[in-house]
């Protein structure tokens, strides 16, 4: 008979983990605590206990080509960039395409997962979950949790000293929705990743003042890169990636560094990051440089202190009558329903190998799906992941030894720390990462050999964006439309802002692109050999 699977959520992982189960037939049942699909993506108007919450005016920062699953390509009609509303869009569709949501219950939240007396033999679990009040058990032989990872906020009050004494407001950006209620108002916010750069942003458009505070900077990218190009088209790709790996981390630092100050110089709008070799998350925002350069947005260093009306920083300045602060500070990760001995380290923190499996299991029948982080967007991330979980549950592919899965989470904690600094999150390099799970499948392109037999796709599968399909080019779970989608990503591209017929427009010079290709292949070639 065929393993019973419980998949919790059903947002992007929890879709994509209930998908993988049912296409190499197991039996799954996903829980959805709410009334439809989508996750973080289905905005509400008030934030839910347990559940992401979103702000009205979010945009995907990843593009459509780079953050689809990787079988089922975004509509050509959709902008490259979509509002959550869109993006949610695509999510029903993924559902309805592959006659998930018949395998989905929903309004039904899991309390508990236990392991079985017999867990040692059969890898078995108790799952209990609660529908209108009422509860219900079931045994499964592996479990899912694909539950969202920005639920539970990071609100560091012990680090902001006089917090209690302050007679503003204070919230996390979890509780930002829209900027209404901030008119005429001087808000502070504090953090400056995505949410606390895109909410300042927003807000300076109708508060009195917005002041920026960041404890360490950070690289800001706009969505519109090279050529007018998504980011990621233009930035996320294999060839990218062997630079930076190949190349002496110095060059790669300094080529990294040019890139990021080629719009404006981050030292001159005081959002530098205090270490400037990191590869931690940019921020990706089109409207912060034009809020510093207008004054809308005063960029401040970490909050020393605060008093009833003001914040003082750590460079001694301080800014009076705040009405309001605004902690962007992130969120930490809980599984409320599971023991946490299962998923946590010693320091108490989440640690799994590969960001999926709990690594002290006598069984490995528990998969969390869409923990890690990268510059990759979540639904092909989610997706290798499940691939790789699922046939885990099934046995097609083994984990190694308990031992040697620790000792290679210590092993990349020292790399991590080295490319994306000190951090809670689970940062990884999306292409490295994504390679490593699929070769544990067997489904990991050889591109030498795709050079060999089809040149073209492998020049784009190399020096193109590392888009979705690439992960469902060979091997189980291959995709037949893979090679023709990303052929044409590049058209998808075009078409979605081409609205309009603009007659006379010069034709690039393709040669000249060839040419500097080579040029740079080249000249790192004769750098690494080199440097050996
Ligand atoms: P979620 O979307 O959080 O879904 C989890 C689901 O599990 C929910 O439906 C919830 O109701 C359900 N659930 C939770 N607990 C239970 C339970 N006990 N029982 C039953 N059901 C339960 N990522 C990108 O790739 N690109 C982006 O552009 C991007 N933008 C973002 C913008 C914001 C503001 C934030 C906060 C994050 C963004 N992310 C982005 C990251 C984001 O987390 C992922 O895009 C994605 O939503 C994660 O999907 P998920 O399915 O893992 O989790
Ligand atoms: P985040 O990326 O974790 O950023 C949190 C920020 O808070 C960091 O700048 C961090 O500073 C700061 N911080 C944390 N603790 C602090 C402390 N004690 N004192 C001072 N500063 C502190 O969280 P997020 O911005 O909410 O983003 C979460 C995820 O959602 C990310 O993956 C992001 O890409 C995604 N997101 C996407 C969009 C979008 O446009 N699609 C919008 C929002 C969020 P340090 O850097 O110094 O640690």
């Amino acid at each position: 008979m065929a393993k019973t699977v419980a998949v919790i959520g059903a947002g992007i992982s929890g879709l994509a983990a209930l998908k993988c189960c049912l296409e190499v037939g197991l039996q799954a049942t996903c829980y959805e605590m709410s009334d439809a699909v989508g996750g973080l993506w289905k905005f509400t108007e008030h934030t839910e206990e347990g559940r992401a919450s979103i702000y009205r005016s979010v945009f995907t920062n990843a593009c459509k080509e780079m953050m689809c699953y990787p079988d089922l390509p975004i509509p050509d009609e959709y902008p490259n960039f979509m509002h959550h509303s869109i993006f949610l869009q695509y999510l029903q569709l993924y559902a309805k395409h592959f006659d998930l949501s018949r395998h989905i219950r929903f309004k039904t939240k899991v309390i508990s997962v236990k392991k079985r007396p017999d867990f040692h033999t059969t890898g078995q679990w108790d799952v209990v979950m609660e529908m209108n009040g009422k509860q219900e058990s079931a045994i499964f032989d592996a479990v899912m949790i694909c539950t969202g990872h920005h639920v539970y906020p990071n609100l560091p009050l012990k680090s902001f000293p006089g917090i209690e004494k302050f007679k503003g407001r204070y919230i996390h950006n979890k509780d930002y929705k829209d900027p209404k209620e901030y008119q005429g108002k001087r808000v502070l916010v504090v953090g400056m990743g995505n949410s606390g750069a895109d909410i300042a942003s927003e807000l300076s458009q109708t508060a009195a003042q917005v002041f920026l505070s960041t404890r360490s900077g950070n690289w800001v990218m706009s969505r519109v890169w090279d050529n007018g190009y998504p980011w990621d088209m233009v930035y996320l790709t294999r060839y990218e990636t062997f630079l930076k790996y190949v190349l002496p981390r110095s060059l790669s630092d300094w080529m990294y560094q040019k890139m990021m100050n080629k719009r404006f110089n981050h030292d001159n709008y005081s959002l530098a990051p205090l270490d400037r070799s990191l590869r931690k998350e940019p921020v990706f925002n089109d409207y912060l440089s034009t809020c510093i350069i207008c004054g809308t947005v005063v960029m401040k260093p970490n909050v020393k202190e605060f008093t009833k009306t003001s914040a003082i920083f750590e460079d001694g300045t301080a800014q009076e009558n705040i009405d309001t602060v605004i902690f962007a500070t992130g969120y930490t990760y809980a599984y409320p329903f599971l023991d946490d001995a299962i998923v946590k380290d010693s320091n108490n923190e989440v640690a799994l190998y590969k960001g999926v499996f709990p690594p002290k299991l006598e069984k490995p029948t528990l998969a969390v799906v869409g923990l890690v982080q990268s510059l990759g967007g979540i639904p092909p991330t989610s997706d290798v992941q499940a691939r790789w979980a699922v046939r885990v549950f099934t046995g097609e592919c083994k984990l190694p030894s308990n031992s040697s899965m620790l000792e290679d989470m210590e092993e990349k904690q020292g790399k991590k720390k080295s490319w994306f600094g000190q951090s809670d999150t689970l940062q990884t390099d999306y292409v490295v990462y994504m390679d490593e799970l699929m070769s544990f499948m067997g489904a990991k392109t050889n591109l030498p050999c795709l050079f060999l037999t089809d040149p073209k796709l492998a020049w784009e599968v190399f020096f193109g964006p590392c888009s979705p399909y690439q992960f469902r080019l060979t091997g189980p779970g291959k995709w037949n439309g893979a090679r023709k989608a990303i052929l044409n990503q590049w058209n998808r591209t075009i078409q979605a802002t081409k609205t309009r017929v603009v007659t006379g427009s010069p034709h690039l010079f393709p040669f000249f692109h060839l040419l500097c290709f080579f040029a740079v292949s080249l000249l790192s070639l004769a750098i690494v050999l080199m440097s050996k």
